[in-house]
C-alpha cells in the first residue's frame, strides 16, 4: 500500500487544531491538518459564545487544574494574536451578578480568591452604580462583580485566520478528509482517511466532540469524557446595546447558566442551558429554548421572544460532570508514544494559544526537530467589513473594486466584494460564506440573499447553481429552476 507521509498529522480544524497548526508553522516541519467538514471551525468552535474568559472564577479555575494554567498562560497571548491575524477582539468587560445577600457572600469570596491568586482586583458595584454601566439589567439585581478584562472574539473567524496563516506558512490543509481508522506502529502511525492513507510520525488528536473515539483507535483513550449539550440563543441586531458587556448571574441550579453577551459583530447571544446528552445530537429543544429565554428576560427584561432570530447547541466534552468543568487533556498520551490528545471542554477558545504552545513544547521535548523557519510570516489581513468602514474608506474600496458597491445581504450590509473575497479564501458553500462575512446571519436568515449568494458561488466556483450546497455533502438546496418547470408545463400544455 502507498502512503502519503507527514511528520505531524493534526486531526481536526477546530480552534485547538488550528492554533496548533499555526504554532507549528513557525518551524521547518512538515504538518498536515485534516478536517472532515468542508470548512474549518464548524465543530464545537462554531457553537460558542466567544467570551475570552479571564480564569478569575477561581472555584472553576483552581490552581491544581491543568486547564487553569493553560488559560492563564493564554491571557497575555490572545489580544496580540488577534492583532497579528487581523481578527476583531473587543474588550467589553463582564459582570457576575447576584440577586440577594447570600449570593453576594459568594461573590465576595470569589473576589478574595481572585485577588489572592494575583489575578487582579475585581470591584463590586451595588445596583444603582451598576445601572450606570448596564442600564438595562433588571432592577431586582442587588449588585455585581465587574471584571474589566473580559473580551469577546468570533471563534470561527479566529480559526479561519489561524488556518489561513498556517497554510500561508506551509501547513497542508485537507478538508472533507475524515479519519476512519488508525494503527500505531513503532515509528509511524498508519492512518486511514476518506481521502486515502497516511503515514504520520506524530499525531495530534484535536477532534473535539469525537476526540475520545479517535484516541480509542490506538488505545490512547485513558480518559472519560461526558458530552454536555449547551443551548445558545441569538438575538436580532436591533437588540444591540441592550447590554454593553457580558452580564451573568451566579447559577442557582446546576446546568442553569444565565448569561447575555454581545458578539464582536454587535448582536447578542444568551444562554447557556446545559444538559448531559447523547453526542452528535445538536438539536435544540423547546424546554432549553424556553428556560434560556426566561432566564435572559429575568436578567434583561427588554429582551423579547420576537428578538430571537436563531439558536444552536454545541457540546462541552467534560472530564467529570459531577465536579464541574475542571480538567482537560492536553499532552502526550501516557499509553501511546508520539500520540497527543488535545481537548478542553471549556474554555477551549480562550485557552487555545497557550494549549498550542504547550503541544509544541511537548513535541520538542519528545525529540521532534523544530528549527525556526526564517520565512515565517505571522501576519494575515482579514476581509474588509464594509458595514463598519467610514464613508471615505467605503468610497475608496468601491473605487478599487466596484463589487463593494453592490450590497447582497441587506440585513447585515454585506457586499458582493466581501462574498467574492470569502470564496477566494476557501468558502465553497452558503455556510462558508455566512461564517466568513455574515451574509445570511441577520433577521431574514438568508431568505433574501440566499439565492444571490448561491449565484455568486456558482459563478466564482464555475459550477451550476444546483450544485451549490448549504454545508457540503448532499446539502444541495436547489433541485431545479421554477422557470424550467413552468416552461416545461407551458410547452407540454
Ligand atoms: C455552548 C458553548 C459555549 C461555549 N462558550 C465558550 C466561550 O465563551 N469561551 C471559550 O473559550 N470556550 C467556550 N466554549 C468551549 C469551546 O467552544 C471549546 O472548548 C472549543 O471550541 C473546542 O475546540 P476544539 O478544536 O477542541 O473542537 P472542535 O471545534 O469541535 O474541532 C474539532 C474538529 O475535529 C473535526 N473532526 C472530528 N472527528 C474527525 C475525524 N474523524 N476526522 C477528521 N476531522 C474530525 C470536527 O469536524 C471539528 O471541526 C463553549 C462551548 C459550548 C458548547
Amino acid at each position: 500500500m502507498s502512503y502519503a507521509e507527514t511528520e505531524v498529522l493534526i486531526i481536526g480544524a477546530g480552534v485547538l487544531g488550528a492554533a496548533t497548526a499555526r504554532e507549528l508553522s513557525r518551524y521547518r516541519v512538515d504538518v498536515t491538518l485534516v478536517e472532515k467538514n468542508v470548512d474549518v471551525g464548524w465543530g464545537i468552535t462554531k457553537a460558542n459564545v466567544g467570551v475570552v474568559n479571564q480564569g478569575k472564577d477561581t472555584l472553576e479555575f483552581r490552581p491544581e487544574y491543568r486547564r487553569s494554567h493553560l488559560l492563564w498562560r493564554s491571557l497575555a497571548m490572545m489580544e496580540p494574536l488577534c492583532a497579528e491575524l487581523d481578527v476583531p477582539f473587543r474588550k467589553v468587560g463582564g459582570w457576575e451578578m447576584c440577586w440577594d445577600m447570600k449570593m453576594k457572600e459568594k461573590l465576595d469570596k470569589l473576589a478574595r480568591r481572585t485577588e489572592s491568586l494575583g489575578l487582579g482586583k475585581d470591584r463590586f458595584y451595588w445596583y444603582p452604580e451598576l445601572k450606570e454601566m448596564e442600564p438595562n439589567v433588571s432592577p431586582k439585581i442587588l449588585g455585581g462583580l465587574h471584571d474589566p478584562d473580559i473580551a469577546v472574539v468570533n471563534p470561527v473567524y479566529l480559526t479561519q485566520a489561524l488556518v489561513e496563516n498556517a497554510c500561508d506558512n506551509g501547513v497542508h490543509l485537507m478538508l472533507e478528509t475524515e479519519v476512519l481508522d488508525m494503527k500505531a506502529g513503532h515509528h509511524w502511525f498508519e492512518v486511514a482517511t476518506s481521502r486515502g492513507d497516511f503515514r504520520a510520525r506524530y499525531v495530534v488528536n484535536a477532534a473535539g466532540e469525537w476526540v475520545d473515539k479517535i484516541a480509542a483507535m490506538v488505545g490512547a483513550d485513558d480518559f472519560v469524557l461526558f458530552p454536555i449539550k449547551g443551548y445558545v440563543g441569538v438575538l436580532d441586531r436591533r437588540c444591540e446595546g441592550l447590554v454593553n458587556g457580558l452580564v451573568s448571574v451566579l447559577p442557582e441550579e446546576p446546568g442553569d447558566m444565565n448569561i447575555v453577551v454581545p458578539t464582536v459583530e454587535g448582536n447578542l447571544l444568551f444562554g447557556i442551558q446545559l444538559q448531559i446528552n447523547r453526542r452528535g445530537d445538536h438539536s435544540t429543544t423547546e424546554h432549553m429554548a424556553r428556560k434560556a429565554l426566561e432566564n435572559a428576560r429575568r436578567l434583561v427584561p427588554d429582551i423579547s421572544r420576537e428578538n430571537v432570530i436563531n439558536a444552536f447547541c454545541g457540546f462541552l466534552m467534560l472530564r467529570n460532570y459531577e465536579i464541574g468543568w475542571h480538567e482537560c487533556e492536553v499532552g502526550m498520551s501516557g499509553r501511546v508514544p508520539r500520540f497527543i490528545n488535545m481537548t478542553i471542554g471549556y474554555p477551549g477558545v480562550s485557552a487555545s494559544p497557550g494549549a498550542a504552545a504547550e503541544v509544541v513544547e511537548v513535541l520538542r521535548k519528545d525529540g521532534l526537530k523544530l528549527e525556526p523557519d526564517p520565512k515565517f510570516n505571522p501576519r494575515r489581513k482579514g476581509i474588509p467589513d464594509f458595514s463598519r468602514l467610514s464613508d471615505k474608506e467605503k468610497s475608496e474600496l468601491i473605487r478599487k473594486d466596484p463589487r463593494y458597491g453592490h450590497v447582497v445581504c441587506r440585513c447585515e450590509t454585506v457586499t458582493e466584494g466581501e462574498i467574492v473575497e470569502a470564496i477566494r479564501r476557501g468558502a465553497t458553500t452558503l455556510d462558508g460564506v455566512k461564517h466568513r462575512v455574515r451574509a445570511g446571519m441577520g433577521r431574514c436568515q438568508g431568505g433574501f440573499c440566499g439565492p444571490r449568494v448561491t449565484r455568486i458561488l456558482a459563478r466564482e466556483l464555475g459550477i451550476p447553481e444546483s450544485e451549490v450546497t448549504k454545508k457540503g455533502g448532499d446539502s444541495t438546496h436547489l433541485s431545479c429552476r421554477v422557470k424550467d418547470i413552468l416552461g416545461k408545463e407551458e410547452g407540454d400544455g
